[in-house]
C-alpha cells in the first residue's frame, strides 16, 4: 500500500486523456474556449500508460480517465483496451459529457469498465444549451440509456448553480425513481478558466440538502463509502439514490485516496494545488521507471493536508477545470 505523509492511502488515479472539450459549460469554460495545448505538449497515450502502470505497481488500484473531454481525443478506446491488461490496475472508471460516448458504452461493458460519471446539468434542453453553449441535450440522453442497457453504473454530476439550474434539481433527482442511478449535485468550483470567482458561494453542500428535504422530506442518509465525496441520501423506495458534493467547502479531505494527472503530465497531489510535479519533463528527459518511482514517492510525502493548505501556496486559481480533469 502506498501512503501520504498524512497516512492516507493513494489508490485512485484521475487522468486527464486531453484538455480539449465539445462543450462550454459556462462554470468550466469562457465562451471563446481556453487555449489549448499544441499536441507535443500533451501526453501520448503511450506515455500515460507507462505512467499508469508505474503508479499500478506502486499501490494506485483505481483509474478514472477524464479531461476535458476523453472522447474527443483520437484513439480512445485502442488505450481503454491497453488499460484493461495492466496488472495491479483492478477498476477503471469514466467522466464524460455524453455527447460523443454512445457509440463506445458496449466497448466500454466488454472492457469491464466499472461505472460512468455523466455530466448532465439539466434536462431541459433550452437551459442545458444555455449553461452548456451547446444545443447536445439528446446525444447526452442517448449515452444514458445506452449505459443504463449495458448495466454500467451510472453517476450523474450536476453543478449546482444559482439562477442557473436551481429549477432542475427535482426532475434530476427524479431519474433515481426508477433507475439505478446516482444522482450528484457538487458544489461550484472556481475552476472556470477565467479567474472570476464569487465572493461567497450561494449553494452551499447545506443549502443542496435543504433543497432536497424540501422535496423529500423522508430523505435518509446512507452510510459513507471508504473515501467517498459524496454524502449519499436515499429517498425511500427509489431505486437509485442523491449525493451531495462539497467540493468547495472541501469537507472530505480527511480520507482523500486521490492524485490527478493533467493532459500535459503534471502531477497533483490535491485538486487546488498548481501542480507539484513534471511528469512530462521527467519521461522526456529519459527518466527509469526507478526514477519515476522515486519521483512520485517525494511528491506523495508532501502532500498537503487539505484543499485550503494546497489553496495557499500558489497563486489565485484561473485554470479551467478542463485542464484539470474534476
Ligand atoms: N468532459 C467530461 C465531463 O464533462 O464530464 C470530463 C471533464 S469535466 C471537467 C469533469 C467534471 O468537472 C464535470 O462533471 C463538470 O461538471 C465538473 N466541473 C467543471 N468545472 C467545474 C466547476 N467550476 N465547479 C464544479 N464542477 C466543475
Amino acid at each position: 500500500m502506498l501512503f501520504d505523509n498524512h497516512n492516507r492511502p493513494i489508490t485512485y488515479l484521475r487522468l486527464a486523456v486531453t484538455d480539449r472539450c465539445n462543450l462550454r459549460c459556462f462554470y468550466c469554460m469562457p465562451e471563446s474556449g481556453i487555449k489549448y495545448l499544441p499536441k507535443n505538449q500533451l501526453l501520448t497515450y503511450e506515455e500515460m500508460e507507462r505512467v499508469v502502470a508505474v503508479l499500478a505497481r506502486m499501490g494506485v488500484s483505481k483509474l478514472r480517465l477524464t479531461g476535458g473531454e476523453p472522447f474527443v481525443r483520437a484513439g480512445l478506446m485502442p488505450f481503454m483496451e491497453r488499460l484493461s491488461v495492466i496488472p495491479g490496475l483492478s477498476e477503471i472508471h469514466m467522466t464524460t459529457n455524453g455527447v460523443l460516448t454512445a457509440p463506445h458504452v458496449a466497448e466500454m461493458a466488454r472492457l469491464g469498465v466499472k461505472s460512468v460519471n455523466l455530466s448532465l446539468d439539466s434536462l431541459d434542453r433550452a437551459r442545458f444549451h444555455q449553461i452548456t453553449r451547446r444545443d447536445e441535450l439528446p446525444a447526452v440522453l442517448g449515452t444514458l440509456d445506452e449505459l443504463l442497457a449495458h448495466n454500467i453504473r451510472v453517476k450523474i454530476n450536476a453543478v449546482v448553480m444559482d439562477g442557473q439550474n436551481i429549477e432542475d434539481l427535482y426532475a434530476l433527482s427524479e431519474l433515481a425513481r426508477t433507475q439505478p442511478i446516482d444522482v450528484r449535485f457538487i458544489e461550484e468550483m472556481p475552476f472556470n478558466g477565467e479567474g472570476n470567482h464569487y465572493p461567497v458561494l450561494t449553494w452551499t453542500h447545506q443549502r443542496i440538502l435543504q433543497e432536497l428535504r424540501s422535496f423529500y422530506p423522508a430523505l435518509e442518509q446512507r452510510p459513507a463509502a471508504p473515501h467517498a465525496t459524496a454524502a449519499t441520501w436515499q429517498v425511500p423506495g427509489y431505486v437509485g439514490t442523491l449525493g451531495i458534493i462539497a467540493a468547495y467547502t472541501r469537507t472530505f479531505c480527511g480520507s482523500c485516496n486521490r492524485i490527478r494527472m493533467t493532459a500535459q503530465g503534471m502531477l497533483k497531489t490535491c485538486l487546488y494545488d498548481d501542480g507539484v510535479l513534471d511528469i512530462r519533463a521527467l519521461i522526456r528527459s529519459g527518466a527509469s521507471d526507478t526514477e519515476l518511482t522515486a519521483a512520485f514517492l517525494k511528491a506523495f510525502a508532501h502532500r498537503p493536508l487539505n484543499g485550503f493548505e494546497a489553496e495557499k501556496h500558489r497563486q489565485p486559481v484561473t485554470e479551467s477545470m478542463s485542464t484539470i480533469g474534476g
